[in-house]
């Protein structure tokens, strides 16, 4: 089959195609096996194209971004991975609204805008990641989200169709969006406010200081395991069951935030995920409380 496919895919794409690539360097956790295709689009025609063929061929395809909330297990990735980071990142302002390409990265985009003097994205100071990955799964922080300020999404439906759509067509909620599975976020626009340039830059250097403080910062993961559930924090849970710096293989509960899972160099998405079982299963026996997943887990064992 493979064959056939490269044939299709290389005669259709001007972007680069790699066979077997291993997906740990493309995640911060620094764990996953290999994608049997990963395409890098070199623009959207490709990814239109990509779309195209995996309907055809029934390829089942995954959509990355900055690997910040993916959990890609050891036996890698059956299909396509389409890797958008480093494509479409362009940022540009019209008065108050700031376009940005899906592949640029937070903390270029939270720059941008405080250089601007805009204010509405300060809370997002600190997450990694890009735009696309934000927008689709509603990133946030210190109450504020991506969604506060958004006002247009442009995307790729998975039948690779262009759509623009507003706010008003679109539901988020915690960690959440209403954005079809399988689309491509292509760019989206914020409407921002004027602001205090100097007020701006102290609550993001704020952000920052506050994140450094609380999260293992130095250590590779993927952020919270775990959605906090209503009027709770996992992480809070985590430490109530006394979980906190527990190790299985050369993953670990960080000792520092109860809700991120760290990797000690060398950890397999097999350790992460008993670590993950571990969590769930004794705040369900100890609190009855029933945690979710905030980190995507993907591929085969
Ligand atoms: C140290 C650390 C701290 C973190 N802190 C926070 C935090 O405070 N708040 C928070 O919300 N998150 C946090 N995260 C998690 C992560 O940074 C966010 O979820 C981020 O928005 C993911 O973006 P990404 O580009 O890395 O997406 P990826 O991890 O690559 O993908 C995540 C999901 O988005 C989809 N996706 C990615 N790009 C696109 C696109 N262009 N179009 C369609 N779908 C797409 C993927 O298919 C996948 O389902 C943290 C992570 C780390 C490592």
């Amino acid at each position: 089959m493979r064959r056939g496919i490269q044939a299709k895919l290389e005669g259709r794409i001007t972007g680069r195609v790699l066979y077997g690539e291993p997906l740990a360097q493309y995640t911060s956790l620094g764990i996953g096996g290999p994608a049997d295709i990963m395409v890098f689009p070199g623009g959207v025609e490709d990814v239109r194209a990509v779309l195209t063929l995996c309907r055809e061929e029934g390829i089942p395809y995954l959509v990355m971004g900055g690997g910040s909330n993916l959990l890609v297990r050891d036996g890698g990735f059956r299909g396509m991975v389409i890797h958008l980071e480093g494509v479409f990142t362009h940022l540009h302002v019209e008065g108050r609204r700031v376009w940005t390409g899906a592949g640029v990265r937070l903390s270029r985009l939270v720059a941008f805008c405080s250089k601007l003097a805009l204010t509405g994205v300060e809370s997002l100071a600190g997450i990694p990641g890009t735009v696309g990955g934000a927008v689709k799964g509603n990133a946030g922080a210190w109450g504020g989200s991506i969604a506060d300020h958004l006002a247009e999404v442009r995307l790729l439906s998975p039948e690779g169709e262009h759509q623009a759509i507003s706010l008003d067509q679109l539901e988020f909620s915690y960690r959440r969006s209403s954005l079809p599975e399988g689309c491509v976020v292509l760019e989206a626009a914020f409407d921002l406010e004027p602001g205090d340039l100097v007020q701006i830059r102290r609550r993001v250097s704020e952000n920052l200081l506050q994140r450094n403080r609380g999260q293992p910062v130095e250590w590779r993961s993927a952020g919270s395991v775990f959605k906090n559930p209503p009027g709770e924090y996992a992480g809070r849970l985590v430490e109530k069951a006394g979980l906190k710096g527990l190790r299985i293989g050369r993953a670990c509960i960080s000792p520092k935030h109860g809700n991120f899972i760290i990797n000690l160099g060398g950890a397999t998405a097999a350790d992460v995920l008993a670590l993950i079982d571990l969590m769930r299963h004794q705040v369900r026996e100890e609190m009855e409380i029933e945690i979710e997943l905030e980190v995507r887990v993907v591929g085969e064992d």
